[in-house]
């Protein structure tokens, strides 16, 4: 029983696009939310909770639908996974949700990680056992040997557990299906193209073969689970567009025509700005190799101006950073927000993207918006977010952070009642 929450004054800035109100009230009776406008408009319950928000911004709590909440950002993708027990693993993953809810982000889609880590949270948080942000969990993602998924050099095991399964031809491609559907997965991910960290020309690849890639739709879509798909290059994104896979991962290469063709079948493009943003300014000093920085360099540029041009025909953008990867710290939603406006959106239109839209790529009614009727998941953050976007980026800027109407986190640090 949670009961009454009143967040009072500061600047309601709703996800939807609407101009910002100032001097705010937001209620939240047992977990949703019951009125959100100017405080003249309601009056507060007797015995509500009363939640500070002068000098501050109420947001919707942010989303971030490309993590991987086994990974903890490291230079090396490849040490990580080898240097690891499954068990340490796994106390990483408990603090990595909390550091996802301090920097006030309070759902995420996992897209490839460790031993299943990614399902037993979401249990683990539905059970209330610890505390995390709402998940949709991908649990292996699904690559072929030697794809960009397949981590581990060839004399280790596949046992020592890598990050995601490798799988060839249509009935192995099959069967991981409906491993990670029986294991409680909610996405299947897939790796079609090669990344940023790989060696020059795996870009331009392909990885399963259209008959294996093929047999994959059937079988997610047979089990109605939705797939997300890395890919970087023009054909391998034109192929997860026709195909009817919901969402192309980073898309480097996502141009005018994909923009199109994506619009046409309502397809979304998650662009992980910000893990690239982070190996350009963050990648020579933590010493990741020149060719993995080149990558991103050679491509940055046009990726943003197709970001811009998505979104301006109205194709369908969503909120994604790569947390957990590169040098990519969890809870960095709000990075990814400050990206967009880099790409030349306005902070409203960048904020609605990385609420109220990414919420619509989840299909999760309930949430995304500062609206009656919405689930209460809501962040307070300090001063005002219009003017400077970049409050986002820093997670003690996050005064309070609510899912349901609980508070998670507060000044940057979880709380735990
Ligand atoms: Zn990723």
């Amino acid at each position: 029983m949670i009961g009454t929450v009143a967040i009072g004054g500061g600047q309601l800035v709703d996800g939807t696009g609407a101009d910002p109100i100032a001097n705010a009230l937001v209620l939240i009776e047992n977990g949703r939310i019951t009125y959100a406008g100017k405080a003249s408009g309601a009056s507060i319950p007797t015995g509500a909770k009363l939640v500070e928000a002068d000098g501050a911004s109420v947001m919707p709590g942010m989303f971030d639908v490309h993590v991987h909440i086994s990974l903890s950002a490291p230079s090396s993708l490849l040490q990580e996974v080898t240097a690891r027990s499954v068990g340490e693993a796994a106390f990483e993953v408990a603090n990595n949700l909390a550091d996802t809810v301090s920097g006030g982000v309070t759902t995420i889609r996992t897209v490839s990680d460790l031993a299943h880590l990614d399902i037993d949270a979401m249990k683990s948080i539905e059970k209330r056992k610890i505390r995390g942000p709402r998940v949709y969990p991908c649990g292996h993602g699904l690559t072929t040997t030697g794809g960009h998924g397949d981590i581990m050099p060839c004399w280790l095991s596949q046992s020592h557990g890598d990050i995601s399964e490798v799988v060839d031809g249509p009935d192995e491609i099959r069967k991981g299906i409906r491993r990670q559907a029986k294991a409680g997965a909610k996405w299947i991910k897939l790796f079609q193209t090669g990344g940023v960290v790989d060696p020059h020309g795996r870009l331009d690849a392909e990885e399963f073969l259209p008959e294996e890639f093929q047999a994959a739709v059937d079988a997610a879509t047979l089990l109605g689970l939705p797939i997300c798909v890395h890919a970087h290059n023009k054909p391998a994104i034109m192929r997860c567009i026709k195909a009817g896979c919901r969402s192309v991962e980073h898309g480097m290469h996502f141009d005018e025509e994909c923009a199109e063709a994506a619009k046409e079948h309502g397809t979304w493009l998650v662009p992980t700005l910000t893990v690239m943003d982070r190996i350009l300014v963050h990648g020579a000093q933590a010493g990741i190799p020149d060719f993995m920085i080149e990558n991103v360099q050679e491509r940055t540029n046009k990726h943003h101006e197709y970001v811009k041009h998505a979104y301006d025909i109205g194709a369908n953008i969503a909120c994604g950073t790569d947390a957990g990867s590169l040098l990519t710290p969890h809870g960095s939603g709000g990075r990814e927000i400050v990206q967009f406006v880099k790409c030349g959106l306005t902070p409203l239109q960048a904020i609605e993207v990385g609420t109220r839209n990414t919420a619509k790529l989840l299909k999760s009614e309930d949430t995304g918006s500062v609206e009656v009727g919405k689930l209460g998941d809501v962040v307070v953050v300090e001063g005002d977010i219009l003017t400077d976007i970049r409050r986002l980026e820093v997670p003690g800027n996050m005064r309070n952070v609510m899912i349901g109407g609980q508070r998670v986190a507060a000044g940057g640090n979880p709380v735990l009642n």
